[in-house]
């Protein structure tokens, strides 16, 4: 199991059809961004169609995981019980990505560190044998 950051009453992220690929694929430490295999745009969230040319035919692209903070809120009323508070919501450009953005957790850093624009990189967050959660924290290498 990875380091936890967040307790296990956390409400988790409910899987659809189109979604299930994404977190098949967290389960696994892998994390992966739609790709139209028509134009080559790719989106987060997936969708059944591509946003750019609507082709119904995409793929799963994987990521590094480095990103930048594109934006970031600090949180300070918990939704779960034994949250340590406060807790960071972030915005998260990827890497090598076209521009998709990635609504995730900041991990590891204090809220006054945090800068828009600040390189981040992914931490996986294992809630349980089959949900893994991107998180980020400050990119250290
Ligand atoms: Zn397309």
């Amino acid at each position: 199991m990875s380091e936890r950051f967040f307790p296990d009453g956390m409400p988790p992220p409910l899987a659809n059809a189109i979604t299930l690929p994404f977190w098949e694929a967290a389960a696994e430490h892998r994390l992966v961004v739609q790709r139209c295999t028509a134009c080559g745009h790719m989106q987060l969230p997936p969708s059944p169609v591509c946003s750019e040319c609507r082709s119904d035919v995409p793929e799963w692209h994987e990521v590094s995981g480095r990103g930048e903070v594109f934006t970031f809120t600090t949180v300070h009323r918990p939704i779960a019980a034994s949250q340590e508070l406060p807790f960071l919501i972030a915005v998260i450009a990827l890497e090598g990505a076209d521009g998709v953005r990635l609504i995730s957790n900041l991990v590891e850093v204090e809220p006054d560190a945090v800068e828009i624009g600040m390189p981040v990189e992914l931490v996986w967050e294992d809630m349980s044998a089959d949900l893994a959660i991107p998180r980020f924290r400050p990119q250290r290498s």
